[in-house]
């Protein structure tokens, strides 16, 4: 079945609802510089590739690509379009609300930019303290394969606009590639600013102010294609998990019983383990 959100009817909508088992995807991507050699929306059109290539393993009701989010790091080049977190962490909130009042349980953040630290982390956690009726399932578009798509590449240094990004650029959109304009320019880390442990907002503009990393001229379509294997296996095996997960909702459900009854804890301090927590109606009942 098609699986797109937007294409469906008030009268297909119910079955998409099923087929996908009540999780919705939404992918988001970035608008930055990619180096001079890749395009600004290098991130929304490699996520839709990927989308495209879950779909045909895995159904799941896919929301149009948010292109617009975090890129702070990118607004020292021409071209990025970024959004203040406050407000990407209140719409994409938004969006969630809505899908879950369509009848969506499970809502996963297909996050095609490494940047969004703010839809990482920070928006799991607002959703843990707003206590959402839902879950959010926060997944990289590089699904954890990173140290072993690295182990492939020849560059030794990569992470954006490189040879790992490049080669899927090629497959995702080969006609956007722009191997003539990156000509022999690499793109080495810089040494300094180093304050680690410590971070600072300085560390990656610091190390990467071209935003590109490393040697993209080692990129080639057959690479794109064993990384896109690899991360396409890796999501869509991840969907099925989530599919299945009932453990999520039972810990997030037993956490708001607990956080709410803390207070009538009290008398259980000193003892541990998951018989406190359990006494309130006891205590109710004998009063
Ligand atoms: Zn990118």
């Amino acid at each position: 079945m098609d699986c797109y959100w937007i294409n469906q009817t008030d009268a297909t909508f119910p079955e998409l609802r099923r087929v996908a088992g009540r999780v919705a995807l939404i992918p988001l991507g970035s608008i930055e510089s990619h180096g001079p050699h890749l395009p600004l929306g290098c991130d929304p059109i490699k996520t839709d590739n990927l989308v495209r290539h879950i779909l045909r393993r895995e159904p799941v009701a896919v929301l149009p690509t948010i292109p617009y989010t975090f890129v702070a790091a990118a607004r020292a080049l021409a071209g990025a379009v970024h959004i203040r977190s406050e407000l990407l962490i209140d719409f994409v909130e938004n969006i969630c609300d809505e899908l879950h009042r369509n009848g969506f349980d499970k809502i996963i953040l297909l996050q095609g930019h490494g940047g969004n630290t703010a839809l990482h982390t920070m928006f799991c956690n607002r959703m843990h303290e707003r206590e959402k009726p839902y879950i959010v399932y926060s997944l990289s578009a590089q699904a954890d394969q990173w140290s072993k798509m690295i182990e492939m590449t020849e560059s030794k240094e990569c992470g954006h606009a490189c040879e790992w990004e490049t080669s899927m650029a090629m497959l995702a959109c080969p006609g956007l590639v722009r191997m003539d304009l990156l000509g022999d320019r690499t793109f080495p880390a810089r040494k300094e600013p180093d304050t680690r442990p410590a971070l600072t907002a300085a560390d990656w503009i610091g190390k990467y102010p071209d935003m590109a990393v490393g040697k993209p001229q080692l990129a080639s379509r057959e690479k794109g294609e064993k990384f896109l294997e690899m991360v396409v296996t890796a999501v869509v095996d991840c969907i099925r998990r989530i599919k299945k997960d009932k453990e999520t909702a039972k810990v997030l459900k037993e956490y708001v019983r607990r956080a709410h009854s803390v207070h009538e804890d009290f008398e259980g301090l000193g003892k541990v383990g998951p018989g406190r927590g359990t006494k309130k109606k006891k205590r109710k009942s004998g009063r």
